[in-house]
């Protein structure tokens, strides 16, 4: 592969005040080059910048590709905007589309623990569905932000637990998921909003 990592000055408006701010922003990460950009991402740090005129916080996102051969990871990170119109926006193959850097570190957690992505968006429905979370919505969808022994941990919509138990139980039974596990693993984009945004 010839690519490397890149970045390039970027303009982005802040989200709160509209003050616009010229930033430099990956457009490519490859994990072999900077393994430090795989551990800010799962840190929930990379980009994580603070506008100096509000103070509001935000992610600074412009697409870009996350590599990371080890792991077989051929990520397309877009902005959150784009979602709705994901298949306009996939102008090169990728083995996976997110939307919002939360997204992506979702993938790049999940994966560092060998968990396949798919189940874990059906186990996120599970807990909907067992009314664990509240009600389905795209704004309350969680995004795992960190793997160890207990289980998978999310934020959103209040921090809580997918146990391992419970994940591998799903599994077993792949038969009660076989609608979802086809709408969610048919492409790269593998995530429970497709099921929840009209038109995604
Ligand atoms: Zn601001």
């Amino acid at each position: 592969m010839d690519l490397h990592s890149t970045h390039a000055p970027t303009p982005i408006p802040c989200p709160s005040c509209g003050d616009v701010q010229t930033h430099d922003v990956a457009t490519v990460v490859i994990v072999s080059e900077n393994p430090e950009l795989q551990d800010e991402i799962r840190r929930g740090r990379f980009q994580l910048h603070q506008c100096p005129n509000c103070g509001h916080t935000i992610y600074l996102i412009t697409p870009m590709r996350y590599f990371d051969a080890e792991q077989g990871l051929d990520v397309l990170l877009l902005p959150e905007a784009m979602e709705v119109s994901w298949r306009a926006h996939l102008d090169t193959p990728a083995t996976r589309v997110v939307f919002g850097m939360e997204a992506l570190t979702e993938k790049v957690v999940c994966s560092a623990a060998d968990l396949d992505d798919v189940w874990v968006e059906i186990a996120k429905i599970d807990c909907f569905r067992r009314g664990v979370l509240g009600n389905l919505s795209v704004d309350r969808r969680p995004r795992i932000h960190k793997v160890d022994k207990e289980g998978l941990h999310a934020r959103r919509p209040s921090p809580f637990l997918i146990r391992h138990t419970r994940f591998e139980e799903i599994q077993q039974h792949p038969e009660a998921w076989e609608a979802e596990f086809k709408a969610l693993g048919s492409d790269p984009y593998v995530d429970m909003g497709r099921i929840l945004l009209p038109g995604a």
